[in-house]
């Protein structure tokens, strides 16, 4: 052990014990000690310990009442103290999880991004996911019940139905019931959003989209998916699945998507069709951190990919904003380096009409991955003032 463990260790294991109690009192109402060391698994002393701590925190009320299925005297329940100007963000992407605890103001107060398994069961995911919201509002000292929570998924969600549709690049959660899965864990509602949706309430808030209320966000990773907002407001279509440019078809006899279909944009123009066409180049297995950091060195065949993903993107692009009309193309996603936002903006000016293309400009998001992330943020604010 390293003297960093010795120091580190015990206030991580503490940390873990306060997230597992609390996580325990949320999802329950309220509980007798001794049922908090069974559901636990924490010993006795620990229990009492953090509840001690949280009382004298003053975060946990001690009330008289029975528990489901208890007999006999009503023992002393522990229950978390209600009322909070706390929201929370959370944001799944293909190979990462990020939480963000804020206040009402928009200030974050905390936050913690870790990787996750694409292919893992949904139900760690959650699980982690409850227990990183848990440490997070434990951390920045804020009541255990958020005032809202929203949460981004990389995929389009059913609105009628709140579950994810397929098309998702976390292939295990078509169908999922996310916002229910979630709500069980932590004891509170929450809302599921499509992540690109939740890019453009982002850079509407707090980025390259303030005081612009016609904008199209376009998220370039793994997927490729677009956020509008008209009017100022979030357009999510009928059913929840407006944007979906990703499997827009730009080659009859392209590549097979996941979708089901054929050339789609994805196919051409993600992160994964990057690096498909990078890797044998250079010999090696690539990942976006080397595709990134070879347009930053100027690779020459790195900015000829981009260019001309940037160039497919566009015309992709072209057609929406000759639909729509917005003042704002704004482009997030980790591959959104300057020579693809180069090669979207020359795109779409060369496929847009002059009148439509002359007073919309093709930037670069502000926020970078954050931009779902604060977005979560920014629409759980939001229901907060409307509630
Ligand atoms: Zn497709």
């Amino acid at each position: 052990m390293t003297d960093a463990d010795r120091g580190t260790r015990p206030s991580r294991l503490r940390e873990l014990s306060r997230s597992l109690v609390l996580t325990e009192l949320a999802r329950s109402g309220a509980l007798s000690q001794a049922s908090l060391v069974r559901s636990t698994g924490l010993s006795r002393a620990t229990v009492a310990s953090i509840a001690a701590d949280l009382r004298a925190e003053g975060r946990l009320a001690v009330i008289q009442g029975t528990e489901p299925g208890g007999r006999g005297r009503p023992p002393a329940l522990l229950q978390l103290c209600s009322g909070t100007d706390a929201v929370v963000g959370v944001d799944f992407g293909h190979s990462h999880l990020t939480v963000a605890v804020a206040d009402l103001a928009g200030t974050i107060l905390d936050e913690e991004r870790v990787p996750i398994d694409v292919h893992g069961s949904p139900d760690d995911a959650l699980d982690a996911a409850a227990s990183m919201v848990a440490t997070l509002l434990d951390r920045a000292r804020v009541g255990q019940a958020p005032a809202h929570v929203v949460m981004g998924v990389p995929g389009p969600v059913d609105l009628r139905t709140g579950r994810l549709r397929s098309g998702t690049v976390l292939p295990t959660w078509e169908g999922l019931d996310a916002g229910s899965e979630l709500s069980r864990r932590i004891g509170c509602a929450v809302t599921v959003e499509n992540d690109a949706n939740l890019g453009a309430v982002g850079e509407h808030r707090f980025g390259a989209g303030r005081g612009v209320d016609h904008l199209i966000f376009v998220k370039v990773s793994t997927g490729i998916g677009a956020g509008m907002l008209l009017g100022g407001k979030l357009y999510r279509g009928s059913r929840g699945t407006a944007g979906e440019i990703g499997h827009v078809q730009v080659r009859d006899d392209g590549a097979l998507c996941r979708c089901g279909s054929r050339g789609c944009l994805e196919t051409v123009s993600s992160a994964g069709a990057a690096l498909a066409l990078l890797s044998p180049a250079h010999g090696r297995t690539m990942t976006v951190d080397d595709l990134v950091a070879l347009a930053a060195g100027g690779d020459p065949g790195t900015l000829r990919l981009l260019t001309d993903m940037g160039t497919a993107i566009g015309r992709v692009i072209a057609a929406v904003a000759a639909n729509l009309d917005p003042e704002l193309v704004i482009i997030g996603g980790t591959v959104a380096t300057d020579a693809l936002v180069a090669g979207i903006r020359a795109a779409v000016h060369r496929y847009t009409q002059p009148y439509v293309s002359a007073e919309m400009t093709v930037v670069r998001g502000a926020l970078g991955e954050r931009a779902s992330l604060l977005g979560a943020i920014a629409l759980a604010i939001a229901a907060v003032a409307t509630a």
